[in-house]
């Protein structure tokens, strides 16, 4: 099968590989669509960083070289003899988180974790061998296209939820990527009164307009918490954090309400100046998120199965496997204006 397999930064080869013999309790599946995220971005152009190079990953056992790819969606090709929850010929949308699953699934990811696609093989190939429990079915009306975009939705879904978010409440948004997309039709789909998005490319924030924000701010040409005091009188309820820098952080606290609640969903790993006494003048909680629990993951996909959630609106560009390094990897990095690119597998609807 072929298959888009990471070596190490800025080589990413796509080439034959044989498919994994089958366990008793896991699933062959026929890949047909796999988004690109920002992760995958990293790892190809400064990784390693999730990817396990020198001494195998503990939760997945393996080590690169491994195929990237952990938004995606497939059909059951062949199952084990002990599998029971999916038969040949299902679509499926892949869960991809793994975690050592020995506690409640609000803790257990914080026991670590890490993914099919990123810690061991993944989805930028023809077929996956997987355990069936990472599978969900796509319910009818839901094509194998919008099941590739579960996955990151469901991290808006997640991120929304850690902020207490309600139907009525305002949002903010900084950083108008996919996450930050995602997140303003995440806070559509439930109920937000007003979404108002933080980015400095002029692209992402018309697309941000076309998904549904509220408003969008330039913050190269306007100072975000002076503009939102004329936009939302009182500071937001919930405030999202997709953009991931010092001055986004900071902007994230001064735009939020008394009490109010920013999330944290970019990953900064580095260290990072903010005051305290603005959380203590405030009352504002600075919280985060990470990946999604099994619930919000079902959630995700009832959002986007009803139509309240349109996340077809995130696609920019369908792509072949072959192209992914020059049309995926290097065309997300220097086009602001792609959003999520989605790779052609088997392509079925
Ligand atoms: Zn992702």
């Amino acid at each position: 099968m072929r298959a888009a397999v990471w070596y190490k930064a800025k080589d990413v080869r796509v080439e034959e590989r044989e498919v994994p013999e089958l366990q008793t309790n896991e699933v062959k599946v026929r890949v047909a669509w796999t988004g690109i995220c920002g992760s995958d971005l990293h790892e190809y152009l400064h990784g390693p960083l999730t990817v396990p190079v020198d001494e195998p990953d503990p939760l997945t056992k393996q080590t690169a070289p491994l195929t990237l790819g952990h938004e995606f969606s497939a059909v059951v090709e062949e199952t084990g003899v002990n599998v029971s929850r999916v038969k040949k010929g299902d679509r499926v949308v892949i869960n991809p988180l793994i975690t050592y699953g020995n506690k409640d699934p609000h803790l257990d990811i914080y026991d670590g974790f890490n993914f099919i696609g990123l810690g061991r093989d993944g989805g930028f190939a023809d077929y996956v061998v997987l355990d069936e429990k990472h599978l969900y079915m796509l319910p009818e009306g839901l094509t194998l296209e919008e099941g590739a975009l579960v996955e990151p939705s469901a991290v808006s879904v997640q991120a929304l939820k850690e902020g207490n978010f309600q139907a009525g409440q305002t949002v903010g948004v900084y950083g108008a990527g996919p996450i930050g997309l995602l997140t303003v039709l995440a806070a559509k789909a439930q109920g937000a009164s007003t979404i108002v998005v933080y980015d400095i490319s002029e692209a992402r924030l018309e697309k941000a307009k076309e998904l549904g924000a509220t408003y969008v701010v330039n913050s190269a040409d306007q100072d975000p918490v002076e503009v939102t005091k004329e936009l939302v009188a009182e500071g937001f309820d919930v405030t999202i954090e997709a953009a991931g820098v010092e001055a986004t952080v900071n902007q994230a606290i001064h735009t939020t309400k008394k009490r109010g609640i920013v999330v944290i969903v970019s990953l900064i790993s580095n260290p990072i100046k903010i005051t305290p006494m603005d959380l203590i003048g405030s009352g504002v909680v600075i919280t985060s998120s990470a990946a999604y629990e099994p619930d919000v993951y079902k959630k995700t996909i009832d959002l986007i199965a009803t139509g309240k959630m349109d996340v077809k609106q995130a696609v920019t560009k369908h792509i072949s496997l072959e192209n992914i390094v020059t049309e995926g990897f290097e065309a997300l990095t220097k086009d602001k204006s792609e959003v999520k690119i989605l790779v052609e597998l088997s392509g079925e609807k």
